[in-house]
Formats: structure tokens, C-alpha cells, sequence
């Protein structure tokens, strides 16, 4: 009984490591026996990261450990070492890569969570990831001993489908009716936007995935990846698996803060929000749809509660949002009380006159009431998320406390 992970081993060749780590588990020796292999998503905000930060990890049984290490080398040094240095298309990528630095790490034992929990919220090095029984290649190692780290306990599943076809430029096909169906079955999540209709489960670009379609069961990831590939429009394939991954499990949000607004700045074109509060500076993207709609609705004074990702630079990056309390906007003078008519000012400390029955009060302001645009918490729309995001019509309720 034993535990592999591996890492960092994207490519310029449109690698992926979902399928260098497939492959290598069909390529597992007589008596080993592998488990559901796992996805691990890492903190997105990561120096050097693969494609979407992830990394897996598989638990293994086996009699014979010795050679099992021994299979584990030649297939490092035939498959795996050969990728280190290889460079992803840059057109593709949302931020310059680095190049591919595979990794593996072998435990006899599971390590416990604590190097999983520190490498989903934060950077990591190597010197702190738990000790393995053996360990092969470079930065890929960290991500490795992550995913071996992983604890597994809030999980979904992802059937990934890889196309039969080397030529990964090619245009996806997808059948679009399979994909409609199996998004009404029960158990099958994040496949697509409700909001338009299109698919969320084939990658952007260059890939050797057709699709990765999510759910919340083993055995819906399954039936949905099934159906998705004996559909007629679907192009073939060349292997599919189901993998367990912490997607969706909001691993990576460490807590709520309450805050006070102290100032809010918003980019005139691209209408980013930057919210300077009492705490950290919030950063909310266009992309973020209903929370960059609130957090550009905000005025200094306004409570507010958010969850979200500190990057590197210290600000916070907003993935949950809710107002708690807010300033007055307005202000406006008071109906006379007789005749229900606004007051007038007669000039600054003249006080007030009914312009009806002309009678006079001091002067005074009422706070015009106002409502935000969203009382409850909000997200960003399904295809703005990352990954690990945990939607909130999964909670059962936030507290602020
Ligand atoms: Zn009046």
C-alpha cells in the first residue's frame, strides 16, 4: 500500500498531466493495483504553476514495493524525465509559464493534510512537503506531495475524455444535445452556464482533454462522460478515467473577514473595482459579474463580509461578497407636515420653508433609504470561478462569525 503523486508535467508538445499520469497507470506493472486517482487543485496564486495548478496523486496496493520502485524508475526515466524544460504554448496561457519541471514523490504511508492545507492557501517549498520513500525530478515534486497530502474529504469528480486525435489544434467536437441532457441529471454540476447555455467543460486551447465533465458522485461523472462519448456528434476518443479532486470545495478560502469601506476606486474603462477598506485592499475584477457590481456599488462607512484569495502583493482578491450595513447615499429635505409638500431652503442658515403653506423649520436632512444590489452573499458567474470554488448553492449557510 503505497501513495504516488505527480506534477509539472505540461508541455509545449500540448501535454497534460491528466494524461501522462493516465498513461502511466495503464502502464502499472501485474499486482499493483491503483485506486481513483486524484486531481488535486493548488493555490491558484502559485510562483510557478502548471495549467490551472493542478496535481495528482493515486493510492496504489501492491505486494512487492521494491519493484514496483524499480518500475517506477524506467518509466520516470523513459516518460517523465524527457518533458522537463518543455515550455507550454504561451498563446494559450493567461500569465507567462515556466517551463515543465515533472516531479514525483512516492510514500509507503499517506502522509497527514497538513502540506496540502499550507500548498492550497499559500506558497510552498520543497523543504517543508513530507519526507517520501523516494522521489524523482524537480519543482514538480511540491505539487506531488501536495496531492498525496490531499485529505480527500470535501470532493467532487471529474470524467476527463482524451481526444484520440494528435492533432489537439483542431476544433473540439462535442455533442451539444448530450451535453444538454445529462446537465438536467442529477448529480452532474458546472457543465454549463445557466446563464447562456454554453458548455463549461471542454478546456480553452491547445489540450489533449476533449472534456472534464464534473459531479458531485463517482458514478454521475461516470454515466455523464459515458453519454457525452457514445453520442453521435462527439468525435472519438482515446481513453477517459474519473478522477476524485477537491473542485469545488472552497479548500483555498481560509475565512471571512468583516470590513469597513474606506474607499472605493473603480477603473473608468474596465470598471475593476479596488476597495480600500480597514483591512486588507479588495480587488474585484469585471469578470466577477454580481460581486463587482456590489463592490462598485460600495461608499466608504459601508460593512461589508468577503471571502476571497490574498495574492502575493497583499490585497485580496474577492470570490464572495455581502454588505452588512450601509451609508445613506442621498439626502433629501423633509415633507411639510401639514400639506405633505417638500420643504425649501431659504439660504444657508435661513432654515426651511413649505413652499405651499409657507410655514418654516429649522433646517434639517433626511437620509434617502436605498437598498444595495444584492442583500445576500454573491459569487462570480460559473464560468468566472476557479476552480476550487465552492458555489454557494452548495452551503448550507455562512456565518460571519
Ligand atoms: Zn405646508
Amino acid at each position: 500500500m503505497g501513495w504516488l503523486g505527480l506534477d509539472d508535467t505540461d508541455s509545449l508538445e500540448g501535454g497534460c498531466t491528466t494524461a501522462t499520469f493516465h498513461a502511466l497507470l495503464e502502464g502499472l506493472p501485474p499486482g499493483v493495483t491503483a485506486g481513483v486517482p486524484r486531481l488535486v487543485r493548488l493555490w491558484p496564486f502559485a510562483q510557478r504553476r502548471t495549467r490551472g495548478n493542478a496535481a495528482l496523486a493515486v493510492e496504489l496496493q501492491v505486494d512487492d514495493e521494491d519493484s514496483l520502485m524499480q518500475h517506477l524508475d524506467a518509466w520516470w526515466t523513459k516518460h517523465l524525465e524527457p518533458l522537463d524544460g518543455a515550455f507550454e504554448p504561451s498563446s494559450i496561457s493567461e500569465r507567462p509559464q515556466s517551463p515543465a519541471s515533472p516531479g514525483m514523490m512516492y510514500y509507503s504511508e499517506r502522509p497527514d493534510a497538513q502540506y496540502y492545507w499550507e500548498a492550497v492557501r499559500g506558497e510552498v517549498d520543497i523543504s517543508s512537503a513530507p519526507l517520501p520513500t523516494k522521489a524523482w525530478g524537480g519543482h514538480g515534486k511540491i505539487g506531488a506531495a501536495a496531492a498525496v497530502s490531499w485529505p480527500g474529504e470535501t470532493t467532487t469528480w471529474e470524467a476527463i475524455a482524451w481526444r484520440s486525435t494528435e492533432d489537439t489544434i483542431r476544433q473540439r467536437s462535442i455533442d451539444m444535445n448530450a451535453l444538454l441532457e445529462i446537465d438536467g441529471w442529477d448529480g452532474v454540476v458546472l457543465s454549463r452556464d445557466p446563464r447562456n447555455g454554453s458548455g463549461l467543460i471542454a478546456p480553452r486551447g491547445r489540450s489533449p482533454v476533449l472534456f472534464g465533465v464534473r459531479g458531485t458522485s463517482f458514478t454521475a461523472a461516470e454515466a455523464a462522460c459515458q453519454h457525452l462519448i457514445g453520442a453521435p456528434e462527439t468525435e472519438s476518443v482515446s481513453a477517459w478515467r474519473v478522477f476524485q479532486t477537491n473542485q469545488a470545495s472552497g479548500d483555498h478560502l481560509s475565512g471571512i473577514l468583516s470590513l469597513t469601506v474606506n474607499e472605493v476606486e473603480i477603473h473608468p474603462v474596465r470598471k475593476h473595482a479596488h476597495v480600500h477598506t480597514d483591512g486588507p485592499t479588495l480587488v474585484s475584477y469585471a469578470e466577477g459579474g454580481p460581486v463587482n457590481s456590489l463592490a462598485r456599488w460600495l461608499k466608504p462607512g459601508d460593512s461589508i463580509a468577503v471571502a476571497g484569495l490574498f495574492h502575493p502583493d497583499g490585497s485580496l482578491h474577492v470570490e464572495r461578497l455581502k454588505v452588512e450595513s450601509w451609508v445613506a447615499r442621498n439626502r433629501e429635505r423633509p415633507l411639510c407636515s401639514s400639506c405633505r409638500v417638500r420643504l425649501k431652503s431659504m439660504g444657508k442658515g435661513q432654515g426651511l420653508r413649505c413652499p405651499s403653506c409657507k410655514a418654516r423649520t429649522p433646517d434639517t436632512w433626511l437620509d434617502v433609504p436605498i437598498q444595495p444590489p444584492f442583500i445576500e452573499w454573491v459569487e462570480p458567474p460559473m464560468d468566472a470561478r476557479r476552480h476550487l470554488a465552492r458555489p454557494l448553492a452548495w452551503e448550507d449557510g455562512i456565518s460571519t462569525t
